[in-house]
């Protein structure tokens, strides 16, 4: 992992502002609109959530694998869920479910005032812990635990985004959602593609929406050690 100095945050060559830039540009083109979510992730080192052998293809818009089997999600999907999350108005507080790299709760805590953000592998979220840190990000909180609970401590929360696909939208997640708060979510399963869900509250009803098919690692349970 490459340590998080003035140098490295701004990057050289294939993780200079140039190639950032052209980033996000592509986004723009795929449809993303909202500025404030294109200046974070235009200025958010991506380069510094994967692998140093990995930096060089950081800012191509595609998921690239970190350790322990799952991903780092594509900079499109990032832009597009942290968009649905802002569509309703900012929350004051956000939950993430699955925080892998911490790419995804970087982007959001420069947006949100708090995030809380739950990993089932200790190793995963020990490592974000140790970017945030390095990069100052101190409005993200960590906890290792299975996720499919959601984090009771700190609910409600007016948004919560997951990403990792469950079969089902688990019902402990809704229960944690606050009256007009909204959870976006991928639902299905590993063969067919899945569905990226926005489920809003209103009172005892869950209103869903279907927004566009995409591809997340799975949402297993428990959580390890
Ligand atoms: N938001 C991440 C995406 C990582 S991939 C990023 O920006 O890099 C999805 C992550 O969800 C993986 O790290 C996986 O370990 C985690 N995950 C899967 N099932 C989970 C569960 N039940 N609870 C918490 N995390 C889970």
């Amino acid at each position: 992992m490459l340590k998080a100095t003035p140098e490295s945050i701004q990057g050289i060559g294939m993780t200079s502002q140039r190639t950032r830039d052209r980033l996000i540009q592509r986004l723009q083109h795929k449809g993303i609109k909202n500025e404030s979510v294109l200046e974070v992730i235009r200025t958010t080192p991506r380069h510094l959530f994967i692998d140093e052998a990995m930096a060089h293809r950081a800012y191509e818009d595609t998921s690239l694998p970190i350790n322990h089997g799952v991903t780092i999600s594509q900079p499109y999907i990032v832009a597009r869920m942290t968009e649905l999350i802002l569509s309703h108005g900012i929350p004051d507080k956000v939950l993430e479910v699955g925080t892998g790299s911490g790419y995804q709760a970087a982007i959001l805590s420069r947006l949100i005032k708090q995030v809380y953000s739950v990993e089932r592998i200790a190793a995963l979220s020990n490592q974000a812990r140790m970017r945030f840190s390095q990069l100052g990000y101190n409005n993200i909180h960590l906890r290792h635990t299975d996720g499919s609970w959601g984090w009771q401590e700190f609910a409600e929360y007016p948004a919560i985004i997951v990403t990792a696909a469950p079969s089902e939208v688990p019902d402990a997640l809704l229960q944690q959602l606050a009256d007009g708060g909204i959870l976006v979510i991928p639902v299905g399963n590993q063969t067919d593609s899945q569905s990226l869900l926005v489920v809003e509250r209103q009172g005892d009803e869950f209103v869903r929406e279907t927004i566009e098919n995409v591809f997340f690692v799975p949402m297993l349970n428990g959580a390890d050690r």
